[in-house]
């Protein structure tokens, strides 16, 4: 077989069967000469970062890399699915860099989270996962909220070194990085793709104002986020475009909620109280009683309980349940990747039911 060659700009190796994946370029293109890949095709010629992603054997051989340079690591989630984008074990590979935590798409959060509480609560996650950023933000790289801020808190925190870029796929690392590119050059050859020769770090250079460097690593894909569960077309359902506007159900006890299809809400015990979700917009909730649940999910998965659409529900992973003893209001019951329910009133039993891998967890009520 013969050996594939590496892409002129960030040396990483050439294939042609994966779009998306590091190092993938057209056929068409190993006709010529020199070739690049599409990712550095793209910031080449319109100046504008290409999400790619990358297996976890390779991943782990750039976080490998990163704990033997010198520089502030930036670490992009997603705060809609906060747990779903983390990555695990970051803290153990970056050696004693800095990491500077942003949590991205500020903008789909309801008006009223209080930000002093978001920012706790993130920290307190970071903390419990064994990570200690120097310092937590949040953003909007699609509306630019908060961009500008970060950018000075990068160029604080750097002192003087190399900014490394990393996060889950989808948290919108590239949408980040386009932006900050656009804000802060507004030239169109300043951007250089770069590797470091002998090793696996295929890293896209985008140079600071003294000559130090800010770099773009591939995004991992979290296998147990609830976005890879879903067809292309399924996912711009579950992910919110715009500000979140919650819904509020009075439920008694023994009164089930569906959120499409992905995940399923009983309220086992306590008095009449009321709930509110937060899922995307477009997302139909409904209502049943919980006798009638178990049947109503086998007979219309796919159809009125869908997302996973008729077509693709069969190879949608069966929803695992988790029951909760909640003692006090105001907390909320997260889905990974799809929202929260609020839980109003305290002392109620409810049992929250999401796809296999898929987390559920507790917190305080951001609201
Ligand atoms: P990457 O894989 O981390 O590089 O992610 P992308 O930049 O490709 O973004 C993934 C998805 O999230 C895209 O559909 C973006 O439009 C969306 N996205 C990125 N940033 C934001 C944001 O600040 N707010 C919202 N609502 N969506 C965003």
């Amino acid at each position: 077989m013969n050996e594939m060659p590496s892409c002129i700009g960030c040396g990483a190796q050439i294939q042609t069967e994966r779009p998306g994946e590091l190092g993938y370029a057209p056929v068409s293109s190993l006709e010529k000469e020199e070739i690049i890949c599409q990712r550095c095709f793209r910031l080449k010629n319109y100046n504008e970062l290409q999400p790619v992603s990358l297996t976890d054997d390779d991943f782990l051989k750039i976080l490998n890399g990163l704990g033997e340079r010198k520089g502030l690591i930036v670490k992009i989630v997603d705060i809609f699915d906060f747990n779903g984008s983390w990555l695990p074990g970051l803290h153990r590979f970056v050696g004693s860099n800095d990491i500077l935590l942003i949590a991205n798409k500020a903008d789909l959060l309801p008006k009223s989270v209080k930000q002093h509480k978001l920012i706790n609560w993130m920290k307190q996650e970071a903390k419990k996962q064994g990570l200690k950023p120097i310092d937590v933000l949040t953003v909007s790289a699609h509306k630019g909220t908060g961009v500008t801020e970060a950018m000075e808190a990068i160029d604080k925190y750097r002192q003087g070194q190399d900014v490394y870029v990393v996060g889950s796929t989808n948290v919108g690392k590239s949408t980040f990085i386009n932006r900050i590119i656009k804000q802060a050059t507004g030239q169109a050859d300043i951007i250089t793709t770069s590797h470091f020769p002998g090793t696996t770090l295929d890293m896209i250079e985008i140079p600071l104002d003294d000559e130090k460097s800010m770099y773009d690593t591939p995004g991992i894909i979290n296998h147990h986020q609830l976005a890879h569960h879903l067809h292309p077309s399924e996912l711009k359902m579950i992910m919110p475009k715009k500000e979140l506007k919650p819904r509020v159900f009075q439920l008694n006890p023994e009164q089930t909620l569906f959120i499409g299809g992905l995940a399923r809400f009983d309220f086992i015990q306590g008095d009449r109280s009321s709930f509110t979700v937060h899922v995307a917009n477009d997302l139909q909730i409904h209502r049943t009683k919980l006798d009638n649940a178990d049947a109503l999910y086998e007979q219309h998965l796919g159809g009125m309980l869908a997302p996973p659409s008729a077509e693709y529900k069969d190879e949608f992973p069966e929803l695992v349940r988790r029951e909760f003893r909640v003692k006090e209001g105001k907390t909320d019951i997260v889905f990974s990747g799809l929202g929260w329910i609020t839980v109003q009133h305290p002392n109620v039993v409810v049992a929250a039911y999401a796809p296999k891998g898929v987390e559920v967890f507790l917190r305080p009520s951001l609201i």
